[in-house]
């Protein structure tokens, strides 16, 4: 099943993604933070404002028990006072006296009138009340006018039920609109809502800008990659803006690096090819022109030629048929034919097929085995491996030299030790003996039919049985090979 992602491609924009992260990061704080300060904001302000019209009734309480104002409400300065009071806050002051009446009322609508609400009675009560109406949108503070200490006492002789209720001369109603506060909340809500809408432009503008800026050198590095491919340069040389692109750049050139290392070695495995393939033609092309450049050629001469002739057509079948070996070897694991062999009686066998050829260059061959070993191997490809080494042995060697093929194991590996006492390997030609067509002494091994690929032959197949091979020799005295192979085949 398609993934969103798959359908949508542009989803999996690195680019996309980073606008992204950089718009949430830059806008969820934010946004929390306006709608908390608003919210916070609004509340403080309708405490701010409670509190202060209470602290304020309380004053005028006393004040208006100083001026005597519930007997006489002709008091300027009172008057005054609370009028300046309620314009001060927008709201409106009633007051009432014991029965109920409104004797003052702000707004000058209500004087006169009888004033019986719920809140005024629990107030004659003596319970201060405030009380915060949203949806009214009204703050109210209903308070008693309660005599002070002072005039209790003095009143104390003179009353004889001395009850709270009879302190309580009249009631204030304090009523406030929050019209304004609100009004101010959605002023300031506007200007955040702006500052907001200015902000996210921004925060959006500067997402993309790094968005673009951030992943421009990956861009870069794609643009510097598909000039390579087109072929303008061999390798990238100068995309450096962050450490992450000089790192894919680097990993990216040591690709390069490996492919033109393998390029120029098929180049190089080509053109070797074509030159030994062509030897032996060349050879046969002189043979045949010089025959056919005289007339009336003598019978023996053709016969010597045609010799000559057979011998090279010899030479181009092993050289093509170690060619077809390498090539096999080289196809991995998949072609192996994995079998548990008795490899005392694989080298038996291989020493008695090699034996005339050693017997021809006199040369002597020994053998030994100090175990019995049993192992997983492919018998073609170890029979060819170890035959190249035994024949090289052979043909690398002095007169009346030896062979000797050594075989041990542990309970891991078996191990071939393959010596002679032939005519050893300079220093500078070691490291190049398992290279194809690598020969130390051309002429020389050509004129013995080498085509320098046995060894290349020999080092694949045991490196496709995870084995090891090394070497070891000195000049004029001899050369040790040392094999190495697993008795379990490990895949
Ligand atoms: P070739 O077909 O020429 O023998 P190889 O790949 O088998 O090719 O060997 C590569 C070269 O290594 C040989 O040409 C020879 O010079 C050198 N060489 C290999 N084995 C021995 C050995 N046992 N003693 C001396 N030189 C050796």
């Amino acid at each position: 099943m398609k993934t969103i992602f798959d359908q949508f491609r542009v989803l999996r924009s690195f680019k996309l993604r980073i606008f992204i992260i950089i718009i949430l990061v830059g806008m969820i704080p934010s946004s929390i933070m306006k709608i908390g300060i608003l919210n916070n904001h609004a509340d403080a302000e309708i405490d701010k404002h409670i509190s202060g019209m209470e602290s304020q009734a309380k004053i005028v309480v006393n004040q208006l028990l100083n001026y005597n104002y519930l007997e006489d409400t002709t008091s300027e300065v009172m008057n005054a006072e609370l009028n300046q009071l309620s314009n001060l806050y927008d709201g409106r002051i009633l007051i009432i006296d014991q029965n109920f009446k409104i004797i003052k009322d702000t707004f000058d609508i209500s004087q006169g009138k009888i004033m019986i609400s719920e809140e005024v009675i629990r107030s004659f009560k003596g319970e201060e009340i405030t009380k915060h109406n949203l949806a009214g949108q009204y703050i109210e503070v209903v308070m008693p006018i309660c005599i002070t200490e002072d005039v209790e006492k003095v009143n104390e002789g003179n009353k004889k039920n001395d009850n709270s209720e009879s302190l309580i001369r009249g009631v204030i109603l304090f009523s406030v609109s929050t019209d304004r506060i609100l009004a101010e909340e959605e002023e300031l809500q506007r200007e955040a809502e702006m500052l907001g809408l200015i902000m996210n432009v921004i925060i959006l503008a500067l997402a993309l800008g790094i968005a673009i800026i951030i992943l421009k050198p990956f861009d870069r590095v794609t643009e510097a990659i598909s000039q390579v491919q087109e072929g303008y340069h061999d390798e990238i040389t100068n995309v450096s803006d962050f450490l992450e692109t000089e790192y894919i750049i680097e990993a990216f050139n040591q690709v390069l690096g490996k492919m033109n290392v393998v390029d120029e070695s098929r180049k190089e495995f080509v053109s070797n090819v074509s030159h030994e393939l062509k030897t032996p033609l060349t050879s046969m092309k002189v043979l045949a022109d010089s025959l056919l450049a005289q007339e009336e050629v003598p019978n023996e001469l053709y016969r010597e030629f045609m010799v000559d002739i057979a011998d090279e057509i010899d030479r181009e079948n092993k050289i093509i048929n170690d060619l077809l070996s390498l090539v096999k070897m080289d196809k991995k694991v998949a072609n192996l034919n994995i079998e548990e062999i008795n490899i005392n009686a694989l080298m038996e066998l291989i020493l008695k097929r090699l034996r005339p050829i050693a017997v021809k260059q006199e040369v002597e061959l020994i053998y030994e085995s100090l175990r019995t070993v049993i192992a997983e191997v492919d018998e073609v490809k170890l029979t060819l491996a170890i035959s190249n080494l035994i024949e090289n042995g052979i043909k690398y060697n002095s007169d009346n030299g030896w062979v000797k093929v050594l075989l041990d194991a542990d309970h891991q590996f078996f191990t071939l030790e393959i010596s002679d006492s032939g005519i050893g390997i300079s220093e500078e030609a070691i490291e190049h003996i398992f290279e194809r067509f690598y020969r130390v002494d051309k002429s020389h091994s050509r004129e013995i039919g080498g085509t320098g690929i046995g060894l290349a032959i020999t080092r694949s197949a045991v490196i496709v049985h995870k084995g090891s091979i090394r070497v070891s020799s000195v000049e004029e005295e001899g050369t040790t090979f040392y094999v190495k192979i697993p008795l379990s085949y490990i895949v």
